[in-house]
């Protein structure tokens, strides 16, 4: 699926016309270029999308991943689902371990994470961290700082 970029038409994969997209000079006549262009307007500069099986918006294909758009993740972010997803990525507990010492609890240096992990209680979702943020939100912002790592690893069906 692709969005033409001069009038916006969604066009479906082969919806294309082919049209003239440049003119040069040969042989003293013109010489003219064909390729794909928009059926509409005749513009040849497309931009590929993809749709979001929950909200139906037909985005840029980088916002979408597997059928679910960046927002519609964003919005249906859960907690338990969140610390999981940082438990299981990086190295032993390094992801999950970063957040809590870091973002939750502010803690700039430290010698011994592991020590201090277990010496702090661990956030709940409405925990509020250091720099007044629930824990909720806090999560879900380090998580979306790379959230097609997060869509990838929880975004499990795909819709044809
Ligand atoms: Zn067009
Ligand atoms: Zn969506």
């Amino acid at each position: 699926m692709m969005r033409c970029e001069g009038c916006g038409e969604i066009l479906e994969e082969g919806g294309a016309a082919c049209g003239v997209i440049g003119e040069s000079e040969a042989w003293g006549s013109a010489a003219f270029e064909y390729g794909a262009v928009c059926p509409v307007c005749g513009c040849d500069g497309f931009e590929d999308c993809a749709i979001c099986r929950i909200c139906g918006e037909i985005l840029p294909e980088d916002e979408v991943w597997n059928g679910v758009c960046r927002s519609c993740l964003y919005d249906g972010f859960e907690f338990g689902a969140g610390s999981e997803y940082l438990r299981s990525i990086g190295d032993g507990n390094s992801a999950w371990s970063d957040f809590v010492l870091s973002r939750v609890y502010g803690v700039v240096k430290c010698e011994d994470t592991a020590f201090l992990l277990d010496a702090l209680s661990e956030p709940s979702a409405d925990f509020v961290c250091s720099d007044g943020k629930s824990a909720f939100e806090a999560m879900r912002l380090y998580i979306f700082e790379d959230w097609q790592d997060y869509a990838e690893r929880t975004v499990k069906h795909a819709v044809g």
